[in-house]
């Protein structure tokens, strides 16, 4: 059975030569009882200092009972600080434990059985740091942080680490025998994760136990295990370490000299006395040493195998065990501290949902809508899809990340169908920043390509514009562009009217289309949906930008003449906190993405909460977690200085569940960051909580949302479906769930349905499109009764 030791990443930090700091180290478990204290610091000359004492382990402590062994190790411990002058100190303590424990974690370490010398009752299956804590608690006259229990196996790998990085294995030839190593993780079943490595006891001693080195014990080794304290047990300690080996020189030359090959046949009683022959007369004799080296490097001919003596490395590894799991653990605390800004309490989100109505109210009255942030737009879709929309539609999709051209064919009736053909055309960026003449030349190009593409040139489609950017809109078929927003700054648009500079085009190219819809993505996004579920009233976009409309009551839109009937708004929900009210919760990084962005000051929800902004979070984290030195060994590299490099799709990979801490590794060195497992872990942190935040913020906006739509309709419990598209929300491992999971919490007396939207800017434009037509239809047959 092996126990291991929880040295997770350890090592490699280790050796990074960083440590410093003041450690105390207690060692129980050779032939002494020593405490140390080992000043690590970053005096090339002398890096760890150290001054010690042995301590008196009396014989009936070591065969007494658990509270007088750590009462004992306590009082000298005391003592210890007491002649150090360090009592009234808290320093951080390794504990040098050397006998077989099962380790969870480094400070935790439960005896499995005594072995050696020691029999003290009631500390097998006990954990030794909760003893030892409560012996020093109950004294009260000196405080003791112990963070680590290493064997020393362990602590002698790790001190002749110090000096030299290649060292990956501890040996112990002592009174006993036992080895450690780093293994790979992934070989490790017993511990989860499959990236790093940690270092395992062997605890080798007992390698034989069950038989498997019958066909080479002697008469020699049987007879000593007969003998011992524990037979049957730690047979090939038995065979190879301190105790021992004295014993068996003697037991062989009784022997020989009884058969006559050996001192002329003579024996004397010294010869028969147990024990009179010890270890060190045997080496005295013979060069242990080089015969060990020598058969290593024999047995594995390809490896090279470097020996290196410990300098008292059992107790002096256990302080660097400690300094290590000191400076990780005041690192975690700091981390966590820089984290804490974005875990919002459910009061805080609470709060959002609040300020989203607040604003809400303001962007549809009308004395408060010229400066509110979140303009509410209305759309002039009066009602979602009823199912008798039919006929042949063309779509313009502009504004995601791709410019499309469709034909969407819709049929109504029992089988109603939707089919859709589109290409993408690419605009080029001369064109997104140009003149809106060029623009509206190069989408009318690409139109007609299209209908040549369809073989379908001469057809007079009505046509539906799905425009995604901020309307003022008067009617269905006319947008004054209020302003750009992401890559678009095309000159002489904002202030217009879009589907007229859209018609114009259409004339310079001399064709006809009739021009029926602009509609907003997020509006589309929910025709869509709407079409398939009846119950959805509600749109959300969470893809480069972030977005939502909802049908509100006509009688609450003051911007927009009438009372009756309902009006879906395009929220342009991004603006919110524009006016300072999400103050409270944005962090620097928050602001300093946006100080770096096209619009500074602009869209402060949406750059909480989009997936332009998510990985430019991220990267300012790093950065900032870099320049403090718990990142990417405190260097920044010029990849992190690159904006954007930080795509969000990178994020949604890293918080994979699926993903192990090496792929982790190999996105980040993708990205031309080099970077350790610990790296890793800290990143996958960052990026989580990050897109927490997300989902939580819009989650909680959301929930607004709803809750204004059941209060609009006095109603206790409100049964609606929000239509969803945009690849954050359906590619992200964890943005989806945890957003729901928040609508749910924040508006408990809503039972919120979501549904993906196939294709909302498409399909959508062209529902509202045949929409359009009907009611258009209506409005002159009433025109025509009147008459
Ligand atoms: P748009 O919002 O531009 O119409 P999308 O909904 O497809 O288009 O969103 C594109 C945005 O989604 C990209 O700008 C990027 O921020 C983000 N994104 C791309 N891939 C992923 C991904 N795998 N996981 C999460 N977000 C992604
Ligand atoms: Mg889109």
């Amino acid at each position: 059975m092996l126990f291991m030791y929880f040295l997770l990443c350890f090592y490699l930090i280790f050796s990074n030569l960083t440590e410093k700091g003041d450690f105390l180290a207690l060692d129980l478990g050779g032939s002494n009882f020593r405490i140390l204290r080992v000043k690590v610091t970053q005096d090339k000359k002398q890096p760890v200092q150290m001054e010690s004492l042995v301590y008196e382990t009396p014989e009936d402590i070591i065969h007494g009972s658990g509270t007088q062994l750590f009462d004992h190790v306590a009082e000298c411990l005391g003592d210890f600080m007491e002649k150090q002058k360090i009592k009234d100190k808290k320093l951080p303590v390794g504990f040098t434990f050397s006998f077989p424990c099962a380790q969870t974690k480094l400070d935790e370490a439960v005896l499995v059985t005594w072995t050696k010398k020691f029999k003290v009752s009631g500390v097998e299956g006990m954990d030794v740091v909760k003893l030892l804590n409560k012996a020093i608690k109950k004294r009260g006259d000196y405080e003791a942080d112990i963070m680590a229990v290493v064997n020393d196996t362990t602590g002698t790998m790790m001190t002749c680490g110090f000096d030299d990085q290649r060292c990956e294995v501890g040996i112990i030839i002592g009174t006993g025998t036992n080895a450690c190593y780093m293994e790979e993780l992934r070989h490790i079943d017993l511990v989860e994760g499959d990236e790093g490595r940690m270092c395992i006891n062997t605890e080798w001693g007992a390698f034989g136990d069950d038989g498997s080195l019958e066909d080479l014990r002697t008469e020699f080794d049987r007879e000593i295990d007969r003998g011992s304290l524990n037979p049957g047990k730690q047979l090939f300690e038995k065979m190879a370490s301190g105790m021992f080996m004295g014993e068996l020189v003697r037991l062989i030359l009784v022997k020989m000299a009884k058969e006559g090959l050996l001192f002329e046949g003579r024996i004397t009683p010294e010869l028969l006395t147990k024990g009179k022959i010890e270890t060190k007369h045997v080496s005295a004799i013979e060069k242990y040493a080089r015969r060990l080296h020598k058969t290593v490097r024999r047995l594995v001919p390809d490896s090279d195998v470097r020996f290196l003596l410990s300098e008292s490395g059992s107790a002096k590894g256990a302080a660097m065990v400690t300094a290590v799991a000191y400076r990780l653990a005041d690192q975690t605390r700091q981390i966590a501290q820089t984290l804490a800004e974005f875990r919002l309490s459910k009061a805080q989100l609470l709060e959002v949902k609040k300020r989203m109505r607040t604003e809400i109210e303001n962007g549809l009255g009308k004395k408060t809508h010229d400066s509110a942030t979140v303009k509410m737009l209305p759309t002039y879709v009066r009602s979602t899809p009823d199912g008798t929309e039919n006929g042949d539609f063309l779509a313009l999709d502009l504004g995601g990340t791709n410019f499309r051209v469709l034909l969407v064919k819709i049929r109504s009736g029992k089988r109603r169908t939707v089919e859709m053909h589109n290409k993408i055309y690419a605009i080029p960026i001369e064109v997104m920043q140009g003149t809106g003449e060029e623009l509206f030349d190069h989408i009318v190009h690409c139109i007609s390509d299209f209908l040549d593409y369809m073989g379908m040139k001469s057809a007079r489609l009505p046509l539906g514009f799905t425009f995604s950017f901020p309307c003022h809109q008067k009617s269905l078929d006319a947008g004054i562009l209020v302003n750009w927003t992401k890559g678009f700054k095309c000159t002489d648009c904002e202030g217009e009217d879009v589907v007229e500079l859209l018609r114009e085009g259409i004339k310079r190219k001399e064709f006809d289309l009739d021009v029926v819809a602009v509609v907003n993505d997020t509006v589309g996004t929910m025709m869509t949906c709407a079409y398939e579920e009846p119950t959805c009233e509600v749109g959300l976009i969470a893809g480069t930008g972030s977005n939502a409309c909802y049908m509100e009551e006509m009688r609450n839109i003051e911007t927009v003449e009438g009372n009756e009937g309902r009006m879906c708004v395009n929220m342009e929900w991004g603006a919110f906190g524009d006016n300072g009210c999400l103050d409270d919760i944005r962090t620097q990084y928050d602001c300093a993405v946006d100080e770096n962005s096209l619009n500074e000051g602009k869209q402060r929800y949406e750059k909480m909460c989009s997936g332009m902004y998510l990985g430019e979070i991220v990267r300012n984290i790093l950065i900032d977690l870099t320049k403090r030195g718990f990142l990417f060994r405190g260097k920044i590299s010029e990849t992190l200085k690159t904006r954007g490099i930080f795509e969000t799709k990178f994020l949604s990979q890293i918080e994979s569940d699926r993903l192990a801490l090496l792929q982790v590794r190999a996105i980040l060195q993708q990205l031309g960051l080099d970077s350790t497992c610990d790296d890793s872990i800290i990143v996958k942190e960052v990026c989580s909580t990050v897109s927490l935040r997300a989902a939580q913020i819009c989650g909680a906006g959301m929930a607004g949302v709803v809750d204004k739509i059941r209060e609009n309709r006095g109603l206790d419990h409100l049964d609606v479906t929000v239509g969803v598209d945009g690849t954050l929300y359906k590619l992200h491992p964890h943005f989806s769930r945890i957003f729901h999971q928040t609508v749910k919490e924040l508006a408990p007396k809503c039972n919120v349905n979501f549904l993906l939207s196939e294709d909302g800017s498409g399909k959508g434009a062209a529902l509202i499109t045949a929409v359009g037509c009907r009611q258009r239809a209506q409005e002159a047959q009433q025109a025509a009764q009147q008459a």
